[in-house]
């Protein structure tokens, strides 16, 4: 593969020649993602530059992401793999299913999983925690009418296959904003570095008050 390479702070992004013009735009929200989520929970410097890859389309991802071909699924456009410092997701300009702007947001969505996992492992924890940090600072919350307050998924069954198909990338960015707002960031990363279980902090009606809080600041 043909990649070119541009370096930043924490980042060596590889793209193609036909995202040359758009690699400085995606590597200034990169990092910029990257500062704020660090700031917020007092996170250390990433130990290495990791390896961010605009792939030209979905082929070149399902290779670099080393998945196998009949895992793919088409909403799959990002992936972070802390273990080998690599982050891959589908140039803007090979998906025709989304815009531009979301992603943008796909992009700042795994900026976040890097920060976060530089704090604690992600395989170890809750994946409406994992998942709903990352969606709520690459502002990715659906709009509130889309969320139903009367069955909000419970936060223990969002976890491994059913979190997709049970609503996890809708209800868990509000589920961890709701617990900053409870508990604040330092609780928040204390959980995440595996110091304290999260169990103890969700309370009976934990995810119907997160729905009903979101709504009312969105009106
Ligand atoms: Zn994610």
């Amino acid at each position: 593969m043909d990649f070119e390479v541009l370096e930043t702070e924490n980042f060596l992004f590889h793209c193609y020649r036909s995202d040359r013009d758009i690699v400085q735009d995606i590597a200034n929200k990169v990092e910029e993602s990257v500062l704020s989520v660090s700031l917020v929970f007092s996170a250390p410097r990433l130990p290495r530059k990791f390896d961010f890859y605009i792939c030209p389309n979905i082929e070149s991802f399902i290779l670099l992401t080393g998945m196998h071909r009949e895992d793919y699924q088409s909403w799959m456009v990002g992936n972070t793999d802390w273990n080998s410092g690599r982050v891959c997701v589908i140039s803007p300009r090979a998906v025709t299913d989304r815009s531009e702007a979301d992603m943008y947001r796909v992009i700042a969505h795994e900026a976040v999983h890097v920060v976060m996992d530089s704090i604690g492992s992600a395989e170890s924890l809750p994946m409406w925690l994992t998942e709903g940090v990352a969606i709520l600072f690459a502002d990715q919350i659906p709009s509130a009418e889309s969320l139903d307050q009367n069955s909000p998924p419970p936060v223990g069954s969002l976890s491994g296959s059913g979190f997709s198909s049970l609503g996890g990338y809708r209800y868990a960015g509000a589920y961890v904003r709701h617990f900053l707002e409870l508990y604040g960031a330092d609780v928040l990363k204390r959980v995440y570095s595996g110091e304290e279980s999260v169990d103890g902090y969700i309370t009976e009606g934990f995810e119907r008050d997160a729905v009903l809080e979101y709504k009312n600041r969105c009106k």
